[in-house]
């Protein structure tokens, strides 16, 4: 299948929908995918704009509340994972991802959905070490400090994606894995973003948590955003014990701009007989099961069980037991419903004035999933 993939998006869903259109007729092609790595700004209204960190000249509406309010639809199935430039109280509602519109996925703080049978992962946030061992305790509305560690990743995300054990096709970040530069054309990189040269010497550039998911993972692709410049990448796995040694090709892509390398086409291998519809992931959902109760909700620091000694239980990966109660809890069908709906008004460009303030709205699609699995809605 062609999958486009997006760099940043900041909120221009329609120039990206339309350049896919332009690509489609020039090449000839039907793109069946959009992915999309951060910086995504789904902003609803005036209230979510106060809920995302960006400096005053970008603090504009752009064009996703038109996909919100139903004004236009996305005309292909887009997921995406969240940046540094979110609506992060908008985001909070589905922290196990869902719709924020019809037919645009968010995969939450972390998370895995199959399409046509590709496995696709992604992890959402940047990487900030001083946030990384507190749990998710922001609400909305956020003051100086919230609104910016709200998108910081927590090392529970990453350590449940360490309990994936089934390979993955696809996995989205938005900050880039620390040291992957060393695996492409770093001087055309340095000419391009010179003021990098001293974090890529001392290799103190991208997350580090990301860099060991892309060595446990070791996904066929993997792609970023967050530098502003295309860069692609070739890793090759070390041989793990039974299996055969595993490589990523890394891209990742400029901001959506005119003349600026921030889309691209990649054909992916589907599975002919997989169903059209985007499915969960078995695997991942046992997961989110079985570290169903490592919960912190406080600004406090924690150590994951592996190295804080609290836990007798150190590994949270899936039985195939699990796997076979996660079918059940679903009744066999592995299908992600369709059932966005609206939780806050949406801006209306006829009445621009408005004031509006941050509210928390519980999401039916989170409660749903919770119900579903036996899970808490962390906020
Ligand atoms: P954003 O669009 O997320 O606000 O910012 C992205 C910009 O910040 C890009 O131009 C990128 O080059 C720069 N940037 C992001 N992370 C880093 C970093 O770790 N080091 C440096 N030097 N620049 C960064
Ligand atoms: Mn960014």
């Amino acid at each position: 299948m062609k999958v486009a993939v997006e760099g940043c998006c900041h909120g221009e869903l329609d120039k990206i929908y339309e350049t896919i259109a332009f690509l489609e007729r020039k090449e000839g092609v039907k793109v069946d995918l959009l992915l999309c790595c951060g910086d995504f700004q789904a902003v609803r209204n005036e209230a979510d704009m106060k809920c995302m960190a960006v400096p005053q000249k970008y603090r504009q509406m752009q064009t996703f509340y038109k996909y919100y309010s139903g004004e236009k639809k996305a005309p292909v199935l887009t997921i995406f994972v969240g940046g540094n430039h979110e609506a992060s109280n908008h985001m909070q509602e589905l922290p196990y991802g869902g719709w924020v519109a019809p037919n645009i996925y968010y995969l939450g703080y972390a998370g895995v959905v199959r399409y046509r049978g590709v496995r696709i992962g992604g992890l959402s946030g940047i990487f900030k070490s001083h946030d990384y061992r507190k749990g998710h305790f922001e609400c909305p509305p956020y003051d100086q400090q919230t609104v910016r560690s709200a998108y910081h990743v927590r090392n529970i995300e990453v350590f449940k994606l360490k309990q994936i054990r089934q390979p993955m096709d696809i996995f989205l970040s938005h900050d880039w894995p620390r040291g992957i530069y060393h695996y492409g054309n770093k001087s055309q990189l340095l000419k391009r973003k010179s003021f990098l040269r001293d974090e890529v010497k001392k290799n103190s550039l991208g997350s580090p948590a990301a860099a060991e998911l892309l060595q446990h993972l070791q996904p066929a692709y993997w792609f970023s955003a967050h530098l502003h410049v295309k860069f692609a990448a070739y890793v090759q796995h070390q041989a793990q014990k039974d299996l055969l040694p595993r490589a990523t090709k890394f891209l990742s892509l400029d901001k959506c701009l005119p003349h600026r390398d921030f889309l691209q086409i990649v054909d992916i291998e589907q599975d002919p007989s997989a169903s059209d519809r985007l499915e969960y992931d078995p695997e991942w959902l046992s997961i989110l099961k079985n570290t169903a109760g490592l919960v912190n909700t406080t600004a406090r620091t924690w150590n994951m069980p592996e190295n804080n000694g609290l836990f007798s239980r150190w590994d949270y990966s899936a039985s195939e037991s699990d796997l076979k109660e996660v079918q059940s809890d679903l009744g066999g069908d592995l299908r992600v419903p369709e059932n966005f709906s609206s939780t806050a008004p949406h801006y209306d460009p006829n009445n621009p004035q408005l004031q509006r303030e941050p509210t928390y709205a519980v999401n039916p699609q989170t409660t749903e999933l919770c119900a579903c699995l036996g899970l808490t809605d962390p906020n």
